[in-house]
């Protein structure tokens, strides 16, 4: 979630002239080290925070665990990220101080609390934190995450939670890897969240989770206007989530091309590469590409 907030926790620590200690970006050891302290049943983005929780265990005061349980009014996160501070307490030795606070960002009232809770551990000035606060919402909001490949004539619409999607070591570059075909990208956070809460209507029960109506509101969103070529859904095996959310999609989308990428510990390289490929060429084989887009990719498989 930190690819979506950073903006506001790195100016609220800043303005309380707090140090702050980031881990690297996702890499092997982070991962190993991830792998050794969570326990097996954890899905993949879980055992890559406990890396690392781990790799900067030793090197803070505090650490901030973000405990979300609301992002808007009436639907909810993962439970796991309501588990993680205890997680952490409990699979990690020689931790910090750790935050235990739930997060509410549905509430201004509740974010409040929280923010004030987590300053109270830098600062005794209610003010301090206060304008600090005002300073870090600014900052979100003048923050906008998603990719839209423009310079492509062929899209591909990538569907995933923000650290499936943005962290392209879990995702072995995907990206790089589609633009290298000559394809493009489009993500969740281009289209308008307004136009999806049309797109739950049909089903029987409106989603919980707030991951599952953002993934199907976009797909759907994809599939009637057409706007991306295909849909690759990056997921994370054992996600609990994404297994009701990839349902639902496949089950509207019908002979629109969709792929599901599921993602561990132990998923190799090369087996992305060749699913990757294979559906691309499946795209070529429908006729769904132009003759630029068919000419990269030939190129492509040549140079591998
Ligand atoms: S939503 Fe899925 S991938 Fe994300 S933390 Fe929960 S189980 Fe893991």
């Amino acid at each position: 979630m930190y690819f979506r907030y950073h903006p506001f926790i790195l100016t609220f620590l800043d303005e309380l002239d707090a140090e702050i200690v980031l881990s690297e970006k996702t890499n092997k050891e982070i991962l190993n080290l991830g792998v050794k302290c969570c326990i097996d049943e954890a899905c993949l983005p879980i055992k890559i925070y406990h890396g690392h929780v781990a790799s900067i265990a030793d090197k803070c005061d505090l650490m901030i665990i973000p405990r979300i349980i609301k992002e808007k009014g009436g639907e909810f996160i993962c439970p796991k990220f309501c588990g993680l501070p205890e997680m952490i307490a409990n699979s990690i030795s020689n931790i910090p101080v750790i935050t235990y606070n739930p997060i509410y960002m549905d509430s201004k009232k509740k974010l409040e609390k929280w923010v004030l809770g987590l300053g109270k551990n830098i600062t005794n000035s209610n003010n301090k934190i206060r304008q600090a606060y005002k300073k870090a919402v600014r900052a979100q909001e003048a923050y906008s995450l998603g990719i839209e490949d423009e310079q492509y004539d062929n899209k591909i619409a990538l569907v995933g939670h923000p650290y499936c999607i943005h962290d392209s070591f879990f995702n072995m570059n995907i990206i790089k890897k589609l633009n290298n075909m000559g394809v493009g990208v489009i993500t969740e956070e281009v289209l308008s969240k307004e136009p999806f809460k049309d797109q739950w209507e049909p089903l029987f029960k409106k989603p919980f989770w707030d991951f599952t109506k953002n993934s199907y509101g976009f797909c759907m969103n994809i599939y009637k206007n057409y706007n991306a070529n295909g849909i690759i859904y990056v997921s994370s095996f054992g996600c609990g989530i994404d297994s009701v959310s990839i349902e639902l999609i496949k089950n509207r989308v019908k002979d629109f091309p969709f792929l599901v990428l599921k993602i561990d510990e132990h998923t190799g390289e090369a087996g992305m590469d060749t699913r990757i490929e294979a559906f691309i060429s499946m795209l070529i084989e429908r006729n769904d590409l132009t003759e630029d887009n068919i000419s990269s990719f030939r190129k492509h498989l040549y140079t591998h």
